[in-house]
């Protein structure tokens, strides 16, 4: 016969049966040694786990900070740490790499991207993904530098504002060439490679 307790032990604890959130996902591969590209006092770089051209890093901070509107004054220092990495990177690959925050990011701990200009990768699938990386809704590095500097913090953008830079039809990056679809994008990029 069952008793209540052999029951209960049968049955996971509540913690074991919580799964890690998915927008966590960025403190594993910050530990991760196959997703390390490199480390300094202050900030570590990895792969993108799902990149989204040929060349997708991210940069975060060891400290806990969540997102870039927490930043202040104090962190100036940090972000221009972000900077010597982009540049390091920047100039020793054989493309334009270009760095930058999402307006809205969806993974927890400050994360910067630094992304290479093709933008032909598998995992590159919507228009969300798209628009995120080649409209303002990607607020390059240098812009939140300045805006730190000068301001002391950055600004959120308006929900409505963030939302028309995601809505926007699809322009291609590399030209003036408006594509239908996805589908269509992704082929018309293929030809700028061929170059
Ligand atoms: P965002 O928060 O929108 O600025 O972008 C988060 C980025 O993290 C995306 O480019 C994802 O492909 C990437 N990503 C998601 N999960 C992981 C993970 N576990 N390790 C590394 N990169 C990830
Ligand atoms: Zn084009």
């Amino acid at each position: 016969m069952t008793t209540k307790r052999s029951a209960m032990t049968s049955v996971p604890s509540t913690a074991a049966k919580k799964a890690r959130h998915w927008s966590l996902g960025l403190l594993d591969s910050m530990k991760d040694p196959n997703s390390i590209v490199k480390k300094t006092e202050r900030v570590v770089v990895i792969k993108d786990k799902y990149p989204k051209a040929k060349i997708h890093y991210l940069v975060l901070p060891h400290e806990d900070i969540s997102s870039i509107y927490k930043l202040d004054k104090s962190h100036i220092r940090l972000l221009e740490e972000f900077g010597s990495v982009y540049k390091e990177l920047n100039e020793s690959a054989e493309v334009e790499l270009k760095a930058g925050f999402h307006a809205v990011p969806s993974m927890q701990r400050l994360h910067m991207h630094i992304i290479s200009r093709d933008m032909i990768s598998p995992c590159l699938k919507t228009k969300a993904h798209w628009n995120s990386f080649t409209t303002k809704f990607f607020r390059p590095y240098e812009d939140v530098l300045q805006e730190l500097k000068k301001d002391g913090l950055v600004k959120k953008m308006p929900p409505e504002i963030h939302k028309n830079f995601m809505a926007a039809p699809i322009k291609c990056n590399q030209c003036s060439y408006e594509p239908k679809n996805m589908p269509n994008l992704k082929e018309h990029l293929l030809s700028h490679t061929k170059k």
